[in-house]
């Protein structure tokens, strides 16, 4: 967390240090000595970093400064997950959870404290929304991870194989410091993840999937969650602004930039009796038919501000094979680390919300609970169209 208005050290890109660094009238070649320290070995103390003269690190004190968000606490999951809570500049705590499988380690990392936009799904969008993350309050978030893991003891301790950027917030709407941070965790001299590992989800933000090739080849996720817009604008309000017409061009437009040959996610997380009729899985096999993608399906986590429900395991499993038998490679993705509040649309942190919707949706549950009036949420999704 930046508690003064210095230059942070830990939020700086390759080259936005090479110019700090130039700036001062130094060598540029001392910005991958500063990043090697702080992201590859864990090293946050000017004076530990030996290679570095003892004038120009006084300089460096002066001048600038080294804060990572804080850490506040750790939860542990029997199958193995972990989940930390960091309290960034703005008061509020976000969420990170590391998920160890056989062959990977995966980060979900947080960009927003709660988020604008309130799928009707997603409790982080229930909680409304407090600020954007830093650069450092990012990948502040790996490198607590690291330290946590053993990560900086040695290039073939590499516990987090794998970052997607599907915590709380949509990364696309705190576009520069996410862009800065992924180059982070692709860079080399710091944590030199491949761009095949470093996924950033989002809902569809048009304009910014636009401008992503010019600052990232990172992989992308789309969280469709419907073929059809009337049923995507019901559950995301942000498909109002971008339909799915324009959001598969823009994808596409992406994809095509890349100099390998990627393929997105597309995500769609089923919700019983919402979207997870056959007919919709016959109708998302024909609007991708042309799409070059992979189905990833999620069934829905459950959490306390929502009626919605998951679907049976054999109306998953039938969604799934109408999908396959069209000839998608599709994958369920198991529930984990739901025992501590982790699983995927569950984090929550603690947000001084701006917007009072979490408000709103206590009160609504409230209401329904006792037999009163369902509250009408058009005028949340008004407000959250218009806040992209
Ligand atoms: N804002 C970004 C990234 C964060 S959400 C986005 O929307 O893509 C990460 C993923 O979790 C998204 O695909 C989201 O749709 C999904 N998700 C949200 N709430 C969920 C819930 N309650 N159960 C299952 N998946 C959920
Ligand atoms: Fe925001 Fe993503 Fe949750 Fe939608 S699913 S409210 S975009 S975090």
């Amino acid at each position: 967390m930046s508690t003064n208005s210095k230059p942070n050290l830990a939020g700086l890109s390759l080259a936005k240090l090479r110019d700090l660094f130039v700036g001062m009238g130094e060598k540029p070649f001392r910005a991958e000595q500063v990043m090697k320290w702080i992201h590859q070995r864990g090293v946050l103390e000017l004076d530990a970093m030996t290679d570095i003269s003892k004038p120009l690190r006084e300089r460096l004190q002066q001048t600038t400064c080294i804060e990572l968000p804080r850490l506040v606490e750790e939860f542990a999951s029997e199958d193995g997950s972990r989940k930390w809570i960091v309290q960034v500049a703005s008061g509020s705590s976000v969420e990170m959870v590391f998920i160890p499988e056989a062959d990977r380690g995966t980060l979900c990392v947080s960009s927003q404290a709660g988020c604008t936009l309130d799928c009707s799904f997603c409790a982080t969008g229930k909680q409304g929304f407090n600020s954007n993350l830093s650069v450092a309050e990012i990948i502040g978030q790996l490198w607590w991870a690291n330290h946590h893991l053993g990560g900086f003891k040695g290039p073939l301790e590499r516990p987090v194989s794998n970052v997607v950027m599907m915590g709380m917030g949509e990364p696309l709407l705190n576009f520069e410091s996410v862009m800065d941070a992924v180059n982070i965790m692709m860079e080399d001299v710091a944590y030199g993840l491949s761009k095949r590992k470093v996924t950033i989800s989002t809902s569809g933000v048009v304009p910014a999937i636009d401008r992503l090739k010019d600052f990232t080849d990172a992989s992308l996720a789309i969280s469709l969650h419907a073929p059809n817009d009337i049923l995507r604008s019901q559950i995301m309000p942000i498909n109002r602004k971008y339909p799915i017409k324009e959001l598969l061009r823009s994808v596409k437009g992406y994809m095509d930039s890349l100099s390998d040959n990627r393929v997105p996610v597309i995500e769609y997380t089923l919700i019983a009796g919402i979207n997870d009729h056959r007919q919709l899985a016959r109708d998302l096999a024909v609007l991708l038919k042309d799409f070059a993608c992979k189905i990833n399906l999620i069934p829905f986590n459950p959490f306390a501000l929502s009626d919605y429900r998951r679907p049976s395991n054999s109306s998953i499993s039938n969604f799934r094979q109408i999908l396959q038998e069209a000839g998608f490679i599709v994958t369920v993705r198991t529930t984990r680390a739901d025992d501590i509040g982790a699983a995927c649309g569950q984090l929550v942190g603690i947000v001084a919300d701006q917007t009072q919707r979490n408000s709103r949706h206590i009160e609504r549950k409230l209401r329904a609970e006792t037999g009163a009036k369902e509250f009408d949420s058009a005028d949340n999704l008004a407000i959250a169209a218009d806040s992209v």
